[in-house]
């Protein structure tokens, strides 16, 4: 009957279906085939010790190459995944992904001492999300203690179960990290009861860290935090020079960030970082 009335699409769309909100289903549509039609894939950006330069691991973060939009970046689709529910399928490929390429790596004999994922909330509503991290260890073979996880504070002060799921995690072996701290809305108290092993200073007070006192105070104050209570401190989003000695000169000697690569296909980090 759609048919009868012509090929002009706007016919059959409701009023309020128009522009952005067509824009946003078109890409739902895309969105859910993205896994099957094989769109998906990681880039691994080089995490390093400042003052060797030494690679001490890589984050794993994922690209949308669709054949008609090009590389949709993560900003948009990881809201709208996470908006739907395809995160939970999305997440656990990442996870599976991002193992199988350590796995890769080391039967290559190349040393890349961990990889971290980033886990977004919808992810430990299912309450499954220990299972699927147990699951995916065993599969692929990867030793828990390469993986660290990267979670964050809304993650945390949002999720029911949070400490129960996150317990279960650090009884696997894997690690923990606090991704963006310092930018979300929550208490320090879970510091204490979390097995949480890094914390990563967000890209925002790194940025204007030579020009705004405060963000200078704020990173000062983490890398403090993250020394009283043991925990591994890295930089986000560091850009330059600079803020690399800035870092160093106040105690953090880990980073990751444009000026040492940008995030890379698997065969650009081989090259440039596993001679
Ligand atoms: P994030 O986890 O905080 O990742 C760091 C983001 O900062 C990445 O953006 C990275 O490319 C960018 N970045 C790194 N160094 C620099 C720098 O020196 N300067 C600037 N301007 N940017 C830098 P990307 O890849 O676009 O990812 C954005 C966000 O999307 C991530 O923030 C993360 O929250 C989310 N994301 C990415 N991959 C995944 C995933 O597999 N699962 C989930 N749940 N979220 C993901
Ligand atoms: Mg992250
Ligand atoms: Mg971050
Ligand atoms: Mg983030």
């Amino acid at each position: 009957q759609a048919k009868a009335r012509g090929r002009n699409g706007y016919r059959f769309y409701a009023p309020s279906m128009t522009g952005e909100g067509v824009q946003r289903l078109r890409l739902e549509a895309y969105l859910r085939r993205s896994l099957e039609k094989d769109e998906m894939f990681l880039n691994y950006q080089p995490q390093v010790e400042i003052d060797t330069g030494r690679l001490i691991g890589v984050e794993a973060l994922v690209r949308w190459n669709h054949p008609e939009l090009g590389l949709v970046p993560p900003g948009r689709f990881v809201p709208l995944a996470e908006d739907t529910g395809f995160i939970s399928q999305l997440g656990q490929w990442v996870l599976r992904e991002a193992c199988r390429q350590m796995v890769r790596w080391q039967e290559a004999g190349l040393v890349v001492p961990k990889i971290a994922v980033n886990l977004s909330v919808r992810q430990f509503e299912r309450g499954t999300i220990v299972a699927t991290v147990a699951d995916i260890l065993r599969e692929t073979g990867l030793e828990p203690h390469r993986l660290q996880l990267e979670v964050t504070e809304s993650l945390i002060m949002n999720t029911g179960d949070a400490l129960a799921h996150i317990n279960g995690l650090h009884a696997l072996g894997v690690s923990l990290a606090i991704d963006d701290f310092g930018t979300g809305y929550s208490s320090l108290a879970y510091l204490k009861q979390m097995p949480v092993q890094t914390l990563k200073i967000d890209r925002s007070f790194i940025q204007d860290i030579h020009e705004d006192v405060n963000d200078e105070a704020i990173a000062i104050a983490i890398i403090q935090l993250g020394k009283s209570m043991n925990l591994a401190v890295i930089a986000e989003g560091v850009e330059t020079d600079e803020q690399a000695t800035f870092l160093l000169r106040h105690g953090c000697n880990q980073a990751q960030g444009y000026f040492y690569s940008r995030p890379v296909m698997p065969d650009d980090l081989q090259r440039r970082w596993l001679p």
